[in-house]
């Protein structure tokens, strides 16, 4: 359906504009009418976001709402002539983390993300979900331009697992295998995060960080290719990219900034074509048609980034959270 024949099922507008119809053609919208009914249209769904989603957050599974999958592309497609034509190109940053866990003030990633322009982030926080599901409240509360997906990052007793488009968290501590097939029965999607994690930093952390060559095994959906924290991860994210070749298999690959600091939010992110907003994220996940890249750094940027590691591998170490990364 396009916008167009969405907003035709407003009547009548709520502004009280009337559609003229063009001399010869019935039927055919004027250039200036129809950008007056898409504009109406989008303010009806505007106005219904919050409660579209609380009807959704009853439901067992993740569903997208009006305002995810219609609204925010359609802020981008609105005026456009032949917008039928036009495909989207979007950016999220896949991993981030909030206050829920070891992460940032949530209010601050929000508004990092809009700064940074992405159309979506998912929030995944070690093992909890709470941080999550509130940034997906408040960017619909706020009517941010911004589509956030829940997720959780599942310590799996073989390494760190995204579950993208979840509304609960998985168990931890389950072998890889396990955690996949929950995230699966859940209806989400299961990411391999910074797979090839340095056994170093594993072992001073006492915690198995990436699920290494599972990738043979195990049925990930996608493969977080870049993980943005500066310096040693260009070698393990190559190691990545090196596994998907390998594999011979269309998987997805992701880029994530793995932010512990707002600041750091869009460092990484995965790039996926489409008009439908979170929907069209999922599939391109689902059907290996995503892409993930580093942003943009400046080099005092990338000091600072390996500074702020310095300091959590510090406090991890000391008091035992196990919790980075
Ligand atoms: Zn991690
Ligand atoms: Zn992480």
């Amino acid at each position: 359906m396009t916008l167009s024949q969405t907003a035709q099922t407003v009547q009548p507008t709520s502004r009280g504009y009337v559609s003229l119809p063009v001399a010869g053609n019935q039927h055919q919208l004027s250039e200036v009418d129809r950008y007056v009914d898409d504009f109406d249209a989008l303010a009806a769904l505007e106005a219904g976001a919050e409660q579209d989603l609380a009807a959704i957050e009853a439901l067992p599974h993740w569903q997208a709402t009006a305002y995810e999958s219609r609204y925010l592309p359609a802020l981008r497609l609105v005026g456009l002539d032949a917008k039928e034509k036009v495909v989207l190109q979007n950016t999220a940053d896949l991993h981030i983390h909030t206050q829920w866990s070891d992460g940032d003030d949530l209010d601050r990633v929000l508004a990092a993300a809009v700064e940074q322009r992405l159309d979506a982030i998912a929030i995944t926080d070690h093992d909890e979900i709470g941080g999550a599901l509130e940034a997906r409240r408040r960017a619909h509360r706020r009517r941010l331009p911004l589509a956030v997906i829940p997720g959780v990052e599942v310590s799996s007793r073989d390494g760190h697992i995204g579950a993208l488009f979840v509304t609960r968290t998985v168990p931890k501590g389950l072998s890889a295998a396990e955690t996949v097939e929950r995230i699966h029965q859940a209806g989400g999607i299961a990411v391999a995060h910074h797979p090839f994690a340095p056994k170093l930093i594993e072992r001073l952390l006492r915690v198995k960080l990436g699920c290494g060559d599972l990738l043979n095994t195990v049925p990930f959906d996608a493969i977080e290719c870049t993980n943005a924290v500066p310096g040693f991860a260009a070698r393990y994210n190559l190691a990545a990219r090196d596994a998907v070749e390998n594999q011979r298999i269309r998987v997805a690959v992701t880029g994530s900034s793995d932010a512990h600091a707002a600041w750091q939010v869009g460092k990484g992110r995965t790039y996926y074509a489409g008009n439908e907003g979170p929907l069209s994220l999922q599939r391109s996940l689902q059907f290996g048609l995503c892409q993930g890249a580093e942003g943009y750094w400046r080099f005092r940027e990338k000091i600072r980034y390996r500074l702020h590691l310095l300091k959590a591998l510090g406090k991890n170490f000391l008091f035992r959270r196990n919790s980075i990364g």
